[in-house]
């Protein structure tokens, strides 16, 4: 299955995505992973991209497409895969699906995480961020057994600057003015399919299981 996943920050996208992943043979592909690794690995499209955001400057489009595109033509993504993080406008959605469609690969199907714009501010000014493993906590919904550190891999937590309230509230408003307008462009092709992002993780999970339950066979 060839999945998108889409919503504002704080809808819980990246837990699900790393959830759907661990059931499934589908590779997760997380765009800001993407980037980390090609600026580490001072890549040719790594360095372009590092010249942008030394300048702080947005990453122009094509060398994020070329980027994704580049790593789904890895081998862990042949029989599929998660993308969280990309597309986040019409024209990357565009690029992506050309791409695609000349590989006679074509998306399977786009989830949207649906959640207000309150619980979102809710969720995100409480987040903490695990360093090592990028999984993600919440100081009043779903605290670390030992606080400050992740379950998981004992990486350190620490708040994004991303995620305090004014820059939250900012990023929802780039989100419903950039992103949002995605919902109609998938539709159109029959590809959205919508899951209601308030709830527990567990809950949100088998909500997006259950769209997908055709695909998943
Ligand atoms: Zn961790």
């Amino acid at each position: 299955m060839r999945l998108v996943l889409f919503g504002p920050p704080g809808a819980g996208k990246g837990t699900q995505a790393h959830r759907l992943a661990d059931h499934s043979d589908m590779a997760l592909i997380a765009t800001g992973d993407i980037f980390r690794e090609n600026v580490a690995g001072d890549t040719v499209l790594g360095q372009e991209a590092r010249a942008y955001m030394e300048k702080g400057e947005l990453v122009p489009d094509d060398v994020v497409v070329l980027m994704v595109l580049h790593r789904l033509d890895e081998p862990d993504a042949k029989d599929g895969f998660i993308l969280d993080g990309f597309p986040r406008t019409i024209p990357q959605a565009q690029a992506l699906e050309e791409a695609l469609a000349g590989q006679h690969r074509p998306l399977s199907a786009v989830l949207k995480f649906v959640v207000s714009d309150e619980v979102a501010v809710k969720r995100l000014a409480g987040r903490r961020t695990c360093r090592r493993c990028q999984r993600t906590y919440n100081v009043e919904f779903k605290p670390p057994a030992v606080e400050g550190v992740c379950d998981v891999c004992g990486g350190g937590l620490f708040q994004r600057t991303d995620d305090s309230e004014a820059t939250v509230r900012h990023r929802l408003e780039v989100y419903h003015q950039d992103t949002e307008p995605l919902e109609f462009y998938f539709w159109e092709r029959g590809l959205l399919r919508q899951v209601d992002a308030d709830g527990t993780e567990d809950e949100v999970t088998e909500r997006a299981v259950r769209a997908l339950s055709d695909l998943l066979g």
